[in-house]
């Protein structure tokens, strides 16, 4: 389906933040214009769900989390990030999370569920909807997940 991705990602935002329970403030940057991608929504909405409730899920009392979409216009795409303040990932094992079943520390995670699938389910979507995932992360200070999506420039013009 062709989507407006701002709108699309909004909604989902707004769902975690009306049921979340920790005290997680939620900041938003979205540019303010119609951005169409074409993505199966079903699935972006499990990529997205997944990413967020990572980042909930590591994130600390009184922590926030910061959502942005980034257009480039070169390049044709949108960068779109979720940032926490959580425990982060020890350098060496960054490029690790988005392999099958891989969990930093096995003792950490076990109490907060989980299976390892989420990040690689996410890496395998985003790629067939022809993007890249990445984390950026700095142990003790948080964890930030990119993608990237291809959009239409000339659908903008159209829709606004
Ligand atoms: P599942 O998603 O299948 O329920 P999971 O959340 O443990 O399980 P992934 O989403 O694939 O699995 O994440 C893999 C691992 O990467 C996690 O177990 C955790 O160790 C680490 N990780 C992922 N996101 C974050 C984050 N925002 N902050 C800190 N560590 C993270
Ligand atoms: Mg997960």
């Amino acid at each position: 389906d062709w989507v407006n991705f701002i709108d699309f990602f909004q909604r989902i935002i707004d769902r975690f933040e009306m049921g979340r329970s920790q005290n997680v403030t939620f900041k938003t940057k979205l540019p303010n214009e119609l951005l169409y991608v074409e993505i199966d929504t079903d699935k972006m909405t499990q990529v997205l769900d997944n990413i967020i409730s990572n980042a909930l899920k590591y994130s600390p009392d009184g922590g926030q989390l910061r959502f942005k979409v980034e257009k480039k216009e070169r390049e044709k795409e949108i960068v779109v990030s979720v940032a926490d303040q959580g425990m982060g990932i020890p350098r060496e094992n960054v490029k690790n999370i988005f392999e099958r079943f891989y969990r930093v520390d096995k003792a950490r995670t076990r109490q907060l569920g989980g299976t390892g699938l989420g990040l690689a389910i996410a890496k395998e979507m985003i790629t067939a909807h022809g993007g890249r995932i990445w984390a950026s992360s700095v142990e003790g200070r948080g964890t930030t997940i990119y993608f990237t999506l291809p959009y239409d420039p000339t659908n903008e013009d159209e829709w606004s």
